[in-house]
């Protein structure tokens, strides 16, 4: 069956977006582009809009604005003309749940009442936020709760961006809304012929807050597109998110501090290296054909060899940049030294400035694989080591909150085995040759 779609892949199945039941549209997620043609379409003159939509871009990305009328500088009758048309747009937090092991996870609901999780995992060094791109995924790897999940739709740009807003909210990290506004303000003219707030903006970019803020110490300091769904298939929504949440005027969070795992959408691999260019993650997982089909079925579609060459291939990788292959750790499946042998030659073989994440399997219920025990975990990564190619095994993070790698899913369905496989079929219908 030839994949629907843009290119090859099919991006899923989409329920489309219900306009806002009042109509206003959504700030977060327009590029600048969109936000400066949206304010237009709204009324406010051309002439003052590429400012304005500064103004804007500021207050909600760099200050955290929840609500239009905490514009401070925007006057009261233009905060008013943008709050007939607008909202800033953050998804609902139906749950907030913190582990043991500090690892908090939410759950968001989007305006159609769609659902999805993101996690927050703090280190001593740094912070990641983990971050969904579908709700559910098109795919079903064996391993995954995720893959139980009927698909229902792509996360938009909002969407995406909307978890980094929940997570600085609650990790208490927008710089102070009450602190005076730009220190040092720029004085652009308005069309009046007054002086008043309208006229004032400030140097994009620059700190607003006053003295007491800077971005330093911030506990957020990586993503991962490593939450619900497989972001290369919703390629155009993740990278636009994307953009945004790397913009200097507003999060400013480095590509270098970014992470795209996909489990091999072959097609889409060199678009994300020139478009995106963030970090690669490959959900590798196996090193055998038959193994690999029957966990991370995408393989049945695009082979090891395949993926490994569109690797090889990807925009930016080098030995400063490493590829981070992961790989789950299921015993009796694919926990073999002959496994680790051969992962180290095919990184050899295709030259990839490559490390190795080992994940010990997250259970969920009704899994049916089991954890390689501790000694086969540590024996398979000595071997990597070995090699010379950094294979460190990942501790499993908020297991106790179900917010570990593979272990997110928005809906508290029960779901029998025979379920569960008439699923998997359904979903390899869609997509499989
Ligand atoms: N869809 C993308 C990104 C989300 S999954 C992908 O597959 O790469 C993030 C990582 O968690 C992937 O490497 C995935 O294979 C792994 N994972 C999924 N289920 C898991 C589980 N139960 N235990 C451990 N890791 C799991
Ligand atoms: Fe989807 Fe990734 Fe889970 Fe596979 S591992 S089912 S691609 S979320």
């Amino acid at each position: 069956m030839q994949i629907p779609g843009l290119v090859d892949p099919k991006p899923v199945p989409r329920k489309p977006m219900p306009a806002r039941a009042d109509g206003k549209r959504a700030l977060l997620g327009l590029s600048k582009a969109q936000l400066r043609e949206a304010l237009i379409e709204a009324g406010i003159p051309e002439k003052q809009a590429k400012m304005r939509g500064q103004q804007v871009w500021h207050w909600i990305y760099h200050r955290g604005a929840t609500e239009i009328d905490a514009f401070a500088n925007i006057s009261k009758d233009t905060r008013a003309l943008l709050a007939q048309h607008f909202v800033v747009g953050r998804p609902e937090v139906v749950t907030a749940q913190v582990s043991t092991d500090g690892t908090r996870k939410w759950l968001l609901r989007f305006d159609d009442g769609e659902e999805a999780e993101c996690v927050f995992i703090p280190d001593a060094y740094r912070g990641t936020l983990c971050v969904s791109s579908q709700v559910g995924c098109t795919l079903n790897c064996r391993f995954c709760f995720t893959g139980t999940m009927k698909l229902v739709r792509n996360l938009t740009p909002a969407e995406i961006v909307g978890q980094v807003m929940v997570a600085r909210d609650a990790l208490g990290e927008w710089p102070n809304a009450s602190a005076p506004v730009a220190p040092r303000p720029t004085v652009v003219a308005d069309d009046d012929d007054d002086f008043d707030d309208d006229d004032v903006a400030w140097i994009p970019g620059q700190n607003q807050a006053g003295s007491n803020y800077t971005s330093d110490g911030r506990m957020l300091t990586n993503i991962v597109m490593m939450g619900m769904g497989e972001p290369l298939y919703n390629f155009e929504n993740v990278r636009d998110a994307l953009q945004i949440v790397m913009d200097g005027d507003g999060l400013g969070l480095s590509k270098r501090r970014i992470t795209l795992s996909t489990s091999g959408v072959v097609p889409m691999m060199a678009r994300a290296g020139t478009e995106i260019g963030v970090n690669l993650a490959v959900s590798l997982h196996a090193v055998t054909k038959e193994i690999r089909d029957e966990i991370v079925p995408i393989n049945k579609k695009y082979g090891i060899e395949e993926l490994l060459s569109a690797c090889a291939d990807y925009p930016g990788a080098n030995n400063a940049r490493r590829i981070t292959f992961e790989y789950v750790m299921l015993k009796d499946k694919n926990d073999r030294d002959e496994d680790a042998h051969e992962l180290v030659r095919l990184i050899r073989k295709y030259r990839l400035p490559a490390k190795v994440n080992l994940i010990p399997f997250n259970p969920w219920p009704g899994s049916i694989y089991e954890t390689s025990t501790p000694e086969r975990v540590s024996r398979f990564s000595d071997i990597i080591f070995q090699a010379g190619i950094s294979a460190p095994v990942r501790r499993p993070r908020g297991r106790d909150i179900m917010a570990a790698c593979g272990q997110l899913k928005s809906s508290s369905e029960k779901i029998t085995r025979a379920e569960l496989d008439r699923r998997a079929a359904e979903k390899e219908d869609l997509w499989v040759d």
